[in-house]
């Protein structure tokens, strides 16, 4: 493109819903960490398109993977299998150690899946009556922004002027077993949570918690769900987040770094107990499970493992988080987060702060206002964290 990126922004301003405030960057062109914009200035990622590229930008393994299915076939639906979704299906299951696995695209899309799989086995399996399923959530999620999602949130902007949202929903305070407890009804068919908030602003909940609610689902008989969207596939220093508390959660929600940034797909992994009450003609989508995705997707999923990017992110982000930690200046609350997903929350908003460092040549977004999320690609070395905590050192000290 011959277009600067002043000319791509009013372009983009012009002719977009505004239902996004980007910082003024335009990139163009991406490897790695590193991201460029039209001018050729050189950025370093620190977002991670909200951990969606865990494995780095374009890595050769993923796209030697989508160039070489490009040219054998990208679409058949469901109406016919393809070659790509069994072996996808079975590596998904061995690292989820569920029975089965639901393919959808975006990670709104699985937890709608989910939902529905909790309901239906809420009424076919535990004898709910009809349209009596509760879901317990947490306040403070994120779930996405399909009508699901939105009615789960607890935030009145996701909501404002979208409703009636969806009943049968009750949330409970993030970290709290005794509100959780309490909670839970007969009618409860499921708790649906965030093992660590990623759109709060990285929040970890308090240790037992997830070891805790998972004990309690299972006295109740009440699924357990984890949406490992942001936080699962290796971002926190273990594969799932859940990992941390040794739970197994009974419902698995992935996205994002499944698709290596590359392809969207997302999925629902559980046992058969609780895919299994999906027939045919009950859930479904066009482009879930389609070869492209699925061939993408067990490239990316390779890379977790081969590159050891689990250890790699526990390794650096706990380097980077005392390095930090280090930053003496009262404008910081508190610096948080488990392996390369930290948060540094401060007293102040900051939106500003993310523009200086972009300034500077480095990429993250503020959350919740309050918060600079730092979740950069898990590929990432020392040396180049060493750089961007120069870069982090002049823009907060
Ligand atoms: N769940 C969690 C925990 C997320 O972080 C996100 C996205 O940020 C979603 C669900 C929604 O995923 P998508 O934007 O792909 O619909």
């Amino acid at each position: 493109s011959t277009k600067t990126s002043k000319e791509i922004i009013d372009q983009t301003s012009r002719y977009g819903a505004n239902n996004y405030h980007p910082l003024p960057i335009v990139v163009s062109e991406a490897e790695g960490v590193w991201v460029k914009d039209p001018e050729g200035n050189k950025y370093m990622d620190m977002l991670s398109a909200y951990s969606a590229v865990n494995q780095g930008h374009r890595h050769p393994k993923i796209i030697q993977a989508l160039k070489e299915q490009a040219d054998r076939v990208t679409l058949t639906s469901r109406a016919f299998h393809n070659d790509q979704l069994g072996p996808w299906y079975e590596k998904v299951s061995k690292l989820t150690n569920k029975d089965m696995v639901l393919p959808m695209n975006t990670g709104a899309e699985a937890v709608e899946t989910a939902f529905k799989a909790a309901r239906r086995w809420g009424y076919d399996k535990k004898g709910i009556a009809a349209d009596q399923a509760e879901i317990i959530a947490c306040e403070g999620n994120f779930h996405g922004r399909t009508m699901t999602a939105v009615s789960l949130s607890s935030d009145p902007e996701y909501q404002r002027g979208f409703g009636p949202m969806l009943p049968g929903i009750k949330l409970i305070p993030y970290g709290d077993i005794e509100a959780l407890k309490k909670a839970i009804t007969p009618n409860t068919a499921a708790f649906l949570a965030e093992p660590i908030q990623g759109e709060a602003g990285i929040v970890i909940p308090p240790e037992g918690f997830l070891k805790q609610a998972s004990e309690i689902c299972k006295e109740n008989n009440v699924l357990f769900i984890a949406d490992e969207i942001q936080a699962g596939l290796a971002r926190s220093g273990k594969m799932f987040a859940c990992d941390w508390e040794d739970v197994e959660p009974d419902v698995y929600i992935l996205g994002k770094a499944l698709g290596g940034g590359v392809m969207p797909i997302s999925c629902v992994a559980a046992n058969k107990d609780i895919l299994g009450v999906f027939e045919p003609g009950s859930h479904g989508s066009t482009f879930g499970g389609n070869p492209l995705a699925c061939a993408v997707s067990i490239a990316a999923l390779d890379i977790l493992t081969e590159e050891k990017l689990a250890e790699r992110s526990l390794e650096l982000g706990n380097y980077f988080k005392e390095k930090l930690k280090e930053i003496k200046n009262p404008i910081i609350k508190e610096v948080r987060g488990k392996g390369l997903f930290i948060g540094v929350e401060l007293t102040e908003p900051a939106r500003s702060y993310c523009e200086k460092l972009k300034e500077k040549g480095l990429l993250c977004k503020e959350t919740h206002d309050m918060v600079i999320r730092f979740a950069p690609p898990l590929i990432i070395t020392k040396e180049e964290l060493d750089w961007a905590l120069e870069k982090i050192y002049e823009v907060l000290s």
